[in-house]
């Protein structure tokens, strides 16, 4: 933006010129001259002038029709302008220069002072209006700045998940509209964790980087490569000629990445797995689309990495999901897509926090899968047994975290499943290998097992619990309540805590018969020595009722959901605890 304002002043006379011009020389701008109204019309056009010092009288086109001419012209029509004019005293003049847009006038001989101070309200005016325009324009570059924020991922400078949704769905419209085809890769990173994990952030954000390079090398430049996060790229393909096509666009691609990175001194080899789905002949729904994509990237994988596969509608078929499902499991055991949150349990007699249960997530690219969906799975196809050790040692270095900074030691709750306790040597051994890794003591361990495992496995569960309470671990039984043990079968059992199951709970100011399990539980439990829990307490009657009952501690929504790491540190810092009104 120009620093100083331009003044034109208009004359014929070349000495009226140089005397106003040496008067305006205290003024802080750039003085144009003009000896005629065309000369002042034509440099008009090439700089915006602040104002216009406009002789009435010269030969040719007078001062008035040089206004009338500016008022005509969009460039020029808002440019001031002050007459400066020797027959002043007639008031037509005047009125006639006002009608044609003057703002002022000054008479001839011009006085000095009068002169500059007309003058500066009008320099005074430009750096108003300047100071606005830059405020308007900073306004603008700002609003640029948070579109791009929101619509592109900073590292890779490609359109981020939002933006790629909207071309996405322009695509689908436009095809539709068209009557032709499209096309949605979706593309996945073998070894991206593997890097970062050994080179180091800076190396995987360097490889992100080059790969999305590589990516935009592939397509025309109609068509939308995005990074939806993570290590995953889609590609949008308008207008696409024939299925050959995106498969040498798949293939292109996939030589792509194979081709080594230079990742500061080191090469690397990566390579990626490709899904393609074709629109609108798979479907024109845009979340149906990236699943299909998405499955079929599993499936590419599947086959070996480095492969591209094309969605077919088999793949929506029960048996093909869940392959898919199972592959995706693998990747995310591999890459570590699992997270762990930790739900307090509260002592009812204190009020204070005792221990945590360790809850596992899938922070999954589409949102977080809670276990229920993914767990029967695991067990399924064996993968429970490495999923559970991850869990275990996860959960087992937080509690140590958390004493080490100097917070009380906790009881950690994990889940067993019944695979893991049908391997005694295999699970003694984990759990062995973790208290020495952490230097924990063994009581800060507690497995929760379900009642059905138990009685399912009564042989070799027996021997495991026993010589886990050997060791000094702890063992509660897990939704208590809803398997068929006799709460006297439990006189054998080596375990500590009973879990009463939070179907009982849920109903306990409703149902006199859920109270009077919950009631029974309680007083069996005492009889046998062994620890009550409550679980799934959502609100206060069902606290009380449970206090009043004499059961040892509770857990669920009312005190606080399953949260995340951090947010646990927090509560253990701020020393949450219940309050008990009596
Ligand atoms: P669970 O062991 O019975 O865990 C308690 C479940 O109840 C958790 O669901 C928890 O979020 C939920 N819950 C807690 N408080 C309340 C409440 O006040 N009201 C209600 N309605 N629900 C409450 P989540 O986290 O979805 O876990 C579901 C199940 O998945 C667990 O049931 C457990 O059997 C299994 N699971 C979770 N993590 C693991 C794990 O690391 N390994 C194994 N093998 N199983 C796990
Ligand atoms: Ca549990
Ligand atoms: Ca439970």
């Amino acid at each position: 933006m120009p620093d100083k304002p331009n003044i034109l002043i208009v004359d014929d006379r070349q000495e009226n010129l140089i005397a106003l011009e040496s008067l305006l020389e205290e003024c802080d701008a750039h003085i144009h001259r003009a000896l005629s109204g065309n000369e002042a019309l034509t440099l008009m056009l090439k700089h915006p002038f602040a104002l216009v010092l406009l002789d009435v009288q010269m030969p040719g086109m007078d001062g008035f029709e040089v206004a009338e001419l500016m008022r005509v012209n969009t460039q020029t029509q808002t440019i001031p302008i002050i007459f400066v004019t020797a027959i002043s005293k007639e008031q037509q003049y005047v009125f006639k220069g006002y009608e044609s847009g003057a703002v002022d006038y000054l008479t001839k001989p011009v006085e000095p002072i009068v002169l500059l101070s007309k003058v500066r309200i009008f320099i005074q005016l430009w750096k108003q209006n300047q100071a606005l325009a830059e405020a308007l324009q900073q306004k603008d570059i700002l609003a640029e700045k948070l579109r791009q924020q929101a619509e592109y991922d900073a590292l890779t400078g490609l359109p981020n998940r939002a933006l790629f949704h909207d071309r996405l769905k322009q695509a689908v419209l436009l095809c539709e509209r068209n009557k032709n085809v499209g096309a949605l890769l979706f593309i996945d990173l073998d070894r991206f964790k593997w890097v970062n994990d050994t080179l180091g952030h800076k190396a995987g954000d360097q490889l992100l980087i080059d790969v999305s390079q590589r990516l935009c090398h592939c397509v025309r430049r109609t068509d939308t490569v995005s990074r939806l996060g993570g290590d995953e790229f889609t590609v949008v393909i308008q207008n696409v000629p024939h299925e050959s096509f995106v498969e040498m666009i798949s293939r292109k691609i996939l030589d792509e990445l194979a081709r080594p990175f230079q990742l500061g001194k080191k090469e690397v080899q990566i390579s990626g797995s490709v899904g393609v789905t074709i629109f609108p002949h798979d479907s024109v729904v845009l979340e149906d689309l990236l699943k299909n994509a998405d499955t079929a990237m599993y499936k590419a994988k599947d086959s070996g990495r480095n492969a591209f596969c094309f969605f077919t509608s088999e793949m929506n078929d029960h048996a093909v999901r869940r392959m898919v499902l199972e592959e995706q499991l693998r990747v995310a055991l591999e890459e570590e897509e699992f997270c762990l949150h930790y739900q307090p349990k509260v002592d009812l007699k204190t009020g204070h926090i005792i221990g945590m249960e360790a809850l596992i997530r899938w922070e999954r690219h589409d949102g977080m899968v809670f276990p229920d969906e993914f767990i029967p799975l695991a067990e399924e196809i064996g993968l429970i047994v490495p999923l559970g050790k991850w869990v275990m040692k996860a959960a087992a270095l937080q509690n140590k975290a958390w004493h080490s900074a100097g917070l009380p030691l906790l009881t950690m709750g994990i889940n067993l499943s019944a695979k893991q306790l049908n391997d005694q040597d295999d699970l003694i051994k984990t759990v062995d290998d973790i208290l020495a890794a952490t230097g924990l003591p063994p009581e800060s361990l507690e497995l929760e097992i379900t009642e059905t495992t138990v009685m399912e496995n009564l042989d070799v569960g027996l021997k495991t619990l026993q010589a886990l309470k050997d060791r000094g671990i702890q063992v509660s039984v897990d939704d208590f309540g809803t398997g068929y043990s006799s709460l006297g079968s439990l006189k054998s059992f080596p375990i500590q805590t009973l879990k009463i199951d939070k179907s009982f709970v849920r109903d306990l100011s409703l149902d006199s018969d859920d109270a009077a399990i919950v009631s029974a539980i309680i007083s069996m439990a005492g009889k046998l020595s062994l620890k009550v829990i409550a679980e799934g307490v959502e609100n206060q009657e069902q606290l009380d009722f449970l206090k009043q009952d004499g059961c040892d501690a509770i857990q669920g929504y009312f005190f606080s959901r399953p949260v995340s790491a951090q947010a646990c540190t927090q509560m253990l810092q701020e020393k949450k605890a219940l309050v008990f009104s009596s």
